[in-house]
């Protein structure tokens, strides 16, 4: 990995898919509204398995060599980078946007710019689990476990769905890792949601222009349906956990009767791995519920630990935040393992106010961890859904990384739900090599 020694280069794109670097500016990062320098250290070689992307009707910003002066790179579009998973970006791509540009469908846009012939990103890797690295894919492997698994369950509508939606159709690496039998296995129940979040992947509605990224689950399967292909997951793959709550689906806390009763009859046959759900937290009694049921461990997924800017985003139907904080208390008291699935946007996580409130969340909360997640979403459309026009102060991505730590040295890092063996073993072991 080359470390650089000066400023990169920024790219942009001919508006044909054609990218070319543009030796006259040097690359710059935005955060909130404002385009800002990347320190020389905070770029790093775009991982394995990330692309490019161009951004159509905005023009990128970058330095003059010349002048020092920050300006419009006319000579095409602007350019972004999608950052492989266990990867944090700490800038957004900067541009300025034109008046008839199209918002951008849900995926994240981090700064990228070019020097030696490498492509470079400002970001961290924050997981070592190589769990969704994308060269760890086999797609005979993937193909056979297909085949021999629908064969093997028939009338399974959730592994049907797994296979032809999921693994085939949407490449989801949970699904795929599923049909290699190894590691985390999704396991999605819930057509329906209690809230009407801005960037929904799998439900936008009609009068936004933007698709989702997955049609949302169309059947409630049976907790009869859920234990037959799980327990014999979490009997026999390496480093095993299910996990309740995908990307394909509503909020899974509102079938929480049938996955309190699929907990029940696995711990029935194995005691094996580790059961998570992936949530948005809104029915601390459900989930108290299901840790009662044996329940080993909670994601909630939010943007904000700040109530307005969660509720602006998530509009919930009939919860509040409280009721997201409370979920994360009642798996705590369960001795459970309780982890944010934190939507990191620079220039909002990383302002003093949002800081000041995590600190609050994970000492009210007893967090045990926090999974840094790149948010999939247009930025300025973003800002504009939830009304933000001014941030305030910010600290930058990776000292608010630095100083949570600091002063929790307990709170993990990462991007991955964690299996047992991480939980109950040596959390930081290394797991690049499984
Ligand atoms: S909680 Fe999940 S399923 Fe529900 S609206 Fe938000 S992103 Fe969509």
């Amino acid at each position: 990995m080359q470390k650089l020694r000066q400023s990169p280069y920024l790219l942009y794109s001919n508006g044909n898919g054609e990218i070319f670097e543009d030796l006259s500016l040097y690359a710059v990062g935005r955060t909130g509204w404002d385009a800002i320098p990347v320190p020389v250290e905070d770029w790093i070689e775009l991982p394995e398995g990330g692309s490019l992307y161009e951004l159509p009707g905005r023009r990128g910003i970058g330095i003059d060599i010349q002048t020092g002066e920050m300006r419009l790179c006319e000579k095409g579009w602007a350019v972004a980078a999608f950052i492989p998973p266990a990867h944090t970006g700490l800038y957004i791509a900067a541009y300025e946007t034109l008046p008839e540009a199209p918002v951008l469908p849900l995926f994240c846009y981090t700064a990228v710019s070019w020097y030696n012939d490498r492509f470079y990103v400002p970001a961290v890797r924050i997981e070592q689990d190589i769990r969704q690295e994308c060269s760890g894919y086999d797609n005979d492997l993937i193909h056979s476990g297909v085949a021999h698994l629908v064969k093997a369950y028939p009338h399974n509508r959730l592994v049907k769905h797994l296979a032809d939606n999921c693994c085939n159709t949407y490449h989801c690496p949970a699904a795929r890792n599923y049909f290699m039998g190894r590691w985390e296995c999704p396991v999605p129940s819930s057509p329906a949601c209690n809230a009407n979040c801005v960037g929904c992947i799998s439900f936008q509605p009609e009068e936004e222009s933007i698709p989702s990224t997955q049609d949302r689950l169309t059947f409630k399967p049976t907790a009869e349906e859920i234990v037959e292909f799980t327990v014999p997951h979490l009997e026999t793959a390496p480093y095993p956990l299910i996990s309740f709550g995908q990307g394909c689906e509503g909020e899974p806390l509102l079938m929480w009767e049938t996955i309190r009763k699929s907990i029940i009859e696995i711990r029935k046959h194995t005691g094996k791995g580790s059961i998570n759900i992936n949530t948005n937290g809104s029915k601390p009694a459900a989930v108290q519920a299901l840790c009662e049921a044996g329940l080993n461990s909670i994601r909630v997924s939010t943007n904000s630990a700040r109530k307005h800017i969660y509720e602006a985003y998530y509009r919930p139907n009939n919860y509040s935040f409280e009721d997201i904080v409370e979920s994360l208390k009642v798996v705590r008291s369960y001795n459970g393992w309780a982890s944010v699935n934190y939507f990191v946007f620079p220039g909002m996580t990383d302002s003093v106010e949002e800081y000041e409130a995590l600190r609050k969340l994970i000492a009210d909360t007893g967090l045990t961890m926090i999974q840094w997640r790149n948010f999939n979403i247009d930025p300025d459309w973003y800002m504009g859904k939830i009304g933000v026009h001014e941030t305030g102060e910010c600290i930058g991505i990776k000292q608010l990384m630095e100083l949570i730590h600091e002063e929790f040295p307990h709170v993990k890092y990462g991007y991955f739900n964690p299996p047992m063996e991480r939980i109950q073993g040596n959390y930081e072991k290394d797991f690049a090599h499984w």
